[in-house]
Parts: C-alpha cells; sequence; structure tokens
C-alpha cells in the first residue's frame, strides 16, 4: 500500500470529538474521487476528549487511515509539522480537523498541483460564522505581518494548503522550534498558487485558539520572519537624540542668555537627554546584533534548489535533500566539484 500513496492528507485534531467522524466521511468521499492511493494522517495534539478513540475505531476498518497520537498537547504548528515527517505521499494536504475548511477545494489544489504548481494554497474569501473580533484580528494580523517581513506570506490564507514533495522535505529539514508553517512555505519559495475559497462555520465543537493562543501564534509569526521589534529601540533612539539635542540648544541658550533657568537645571537637563540617547541608541546597536544571532541560531539554508542539471553524481535529489539533515546544497556542490577532481 505504501508505495502507492500519492496524497498525503493530514488532520491536525485537538478535542475534535464532536466532528472527527463527519471530517473523516467527507474526507474519505473527496479523496475516493482522485482514484489515486491516499492516506488520511490524523495527528491527535494530546486531545482530552474522546477523539483518539473514535479515529482508532475508524483506523481500525480503513487501511487509509492512520493516527499519530501526541503524549500531549504540543500546538497546531507542531501537529502539522508532525504530519509531514510522516507523510508518504507525492502530494501533502494540509486541513483543519473542523470542516471549515472544505475538504471538497482539496480537488482543485490537485488539478493546480497537476498543473506543475508545488504549493497550492488555500485563501479565504470570506469567513463565516466567526466573532467580529477574530475576523478583525485575523486581517490585522496578516496585514502586521506582511509589512513587518520581507518575504511574500500571502493575506488571508491558513495551512489549509496542499504542497508537492520537495517543499514537504525541504520544511522537514528546517529545524527551528516556533514553527510558522505557513510562513516558512511561503520562506521556501517554488512554484506557488492559490485557489479561492469561502471559509465554512466550524462544523460543530468550538475554536481550539483562544485568545492566548492566538497571541502567541502571531507573535511567533512575526518574530520568525522579523526582527524589527528589536531595530525599535535603534530608531527611537535616533529621533530622541536628535530631539534631545535640539533641546540641550534650547538649555543652554535659556541658561546663557536669560535667567529664567534655576541653578542646576540646565546640567542636569543635559545629562538627562544626552545619556538616556545614547542608552536607546546603544540598545538598538544590541538589537541589531541580537537580531543576527537570532538569524544564525535558526539555521536556515542559505538557499534552496529546485534541481540540478549536470551533476552525475548526486544531481537529480538535491533539490529534496537539500534541506535536510545538511542544509547547504552549497557544501553538497563543493563536493561534487571535489569528487570530479577524483575521477
Ligand atoms: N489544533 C491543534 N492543536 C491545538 C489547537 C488547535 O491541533 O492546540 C487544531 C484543531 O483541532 C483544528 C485546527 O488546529 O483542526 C485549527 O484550530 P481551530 O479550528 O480551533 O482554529 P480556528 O479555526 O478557530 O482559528
Ligand atoms: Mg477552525
Amino acid at each position: 500500500m505504501t508505495a502507492s500513496i500519492k496524497y498525503s492528507v493530514i488532520v491536525p485534531m485537538y478535542n475534535e470529538e464532536a466532528v472527527i467522524e463527519h471530517t473523516y466521511d467527507r474526507l474519505k468521499q473527496v479523496m475516493d474521487c482522485t482514484e489515486a492511493g491516499y492516506e488520511l494522517i490524523f495527528v491527535n495534539d494530546g486531545s482530552k476528549d474522546r477523539t483518539v478513540e473514535l479515529v482508532t475505531m475508524i483506523a481500525d476498518f480503513d487501511p487509509h487511515v492512520r493516527l499519530l497520537d501526541f503524549s500531549r498537547n504540543f500546538g497546531h504548528q507542531i501537529a502539522i509539522s508532525a504530519g509531514m515527517d510522516y507523510a508518504g505521499g507525492e502530494a501533502i494536504i494540509v486541513i483543519d480537523a473542523d470542516l471549515q475548511d472544505p475538504p471538497e477545494v482539496i480537488l482543485a489544489m490537485i488539478e493546480k498541483w497537476k498543473e506543475g504548481f508545488e504549493v497550492v494554497y488555500g485563501r479565504r474569501l470570506e469567513r463565516k460564522g466567526e466573532t467580529i473580533f477574530k475576523k478583525v484580528t485575523a486581517k490585522a494580523f496578516y496585514r502586521v505581518l506582511r509589512s513587518m517581513t520581507t518575504i511574500d506570506i500571502p493575506l488571508d490564507t491558513g495551512d489549509f494548503r496542499l504542497i508537492d514533495r520537495k517543499v514537504c522535505d525541504v520544511l522537514r529539514g528546517l529545524k527551528e522550534k516556533n514553527r510558522f508553517v505557513r510562513g516558512l512555505i511561503s520562506w521556501i519559495g517554488f512554484k506557488q498558487t492559490s485557489v479561492e475559497y469561502v471559509r465554512e462555520e466550524r462544523f460543530a465543537g468550538e475554536t481550539k485558539y483562544p485568545l492566548k493562543k492566538m497571541v502567541g501564534f502571531a507573535l511567533d509569526g512575526i518574530t520568525s520572519f522579523s526582527y524589527k521589534p528589536l531595530k525599535i529601540a535603534g530608531y527611537l533612539g535616533f529621533f530622541l537624540s536628535f530631539g534631545s539635542f535640539i533641546y540641550l540648544l534650547v538649555v543652554l541658550f535659556q541658561r546663557l542668555f536669560t535667567d529664567t533657568t534655576k541653578a542646576g537645571w540646565a546640567s542636569m537637563m543635559a545629562i538627562i537627554l544626552l545619556f538616556n540617547g545614547i542608552i536607546l541608541l546603544l540598545l538598538g546597536v544590541i538589537g541589531e546584533y541580537i537580531g543576527r544571532i537570532y538569524d544564525e541560531s535558526k539555521d536556515r539554508p542559505l538557499y534552496i534548489l529546485r534541481e540540478t542539471k549536470g551533476y552525475p553524481i548526486d544531481g537529480e535529489d538535491a533539490a529534496r535533500e537539500g534541506d535536510g539533515s545538511n542544509p547547504h546544497n552549497g557544501e553538497k556542490r563543493e563536493k561534487t566539484k571535489q569528487d570530479r577532481k577524483y575521477v
């Protein structure tokens, strides 16, 4: 069976007992239409309800179904990442368990994939049945994220998407712990396109993203792809120092040419203004270094190759391995050159 798997569908679940059987039915209907080998990978992210029992029962009679059962709640993004580690398909689809992302859209994604796109993300035209607060914060978040980063993270897209095996392998090679999967997929590149859909109401149950998780998620998204917040001290320092300098001139003027100042005031002001400006500027400098340390510690590959030509030794697989355990395709290239020397 494993050999012929074409599509892997990853479904992260956290306390989804109310909906999971429906989700399975809908997914099965859709995936049967593809007339290709597929697997449904249900990842249980430490549910405290009967989610696992239900999926175990389903897995007992349907050989397409797999279950990954976490020891505790590790988080949505990690559940998706685990699913990718265990996916065997040529195309991998990530979909929420609550039927907010209509499974039927997968067929449209597969069509795009067959046309040669390596990432097909679902773009939400409309979000039904969500609170105004959620809609507004979500909209704002995607826009702030976009303005803060240099990579092209598409607006209003969640994790509902199809990725090619190549992309999945590169993603698995990125070892950073605070994973913001949708951002990483944008960062990876490859040929990307979107299909549009209307985000339905949750089929049953309630959101598993309370405000606290949402804030954490947003912070992960922003800090993983931008160190602008760290630069703020630097900018502030610059503007404040400038303002302080001007005000310092005013203080000096008052001290020297008027008699409106009290003894000691001018020197005190001068010191406060100068030193606060300098401290903020230096914090900005430290921020720049911390930002660079952060970049280094993420240890992302310098670049990712789609494929190589003319390298007989390991040509074809370069794009796939390029960023697994040995993240630098550059290294690989050097090795190949060296090997050639010895042939
Ligand atoms: N989820 C998860 N772990 C968590 C929170 C959520 O695996 O800690 C799953 C959840 O079961 C669902 C998906 O992530 O399949 C999206 O969650 P939800 O629908 O609650 O988020 P919302 O649509 O409200 O943003
Ligand atoms: Mg949902």
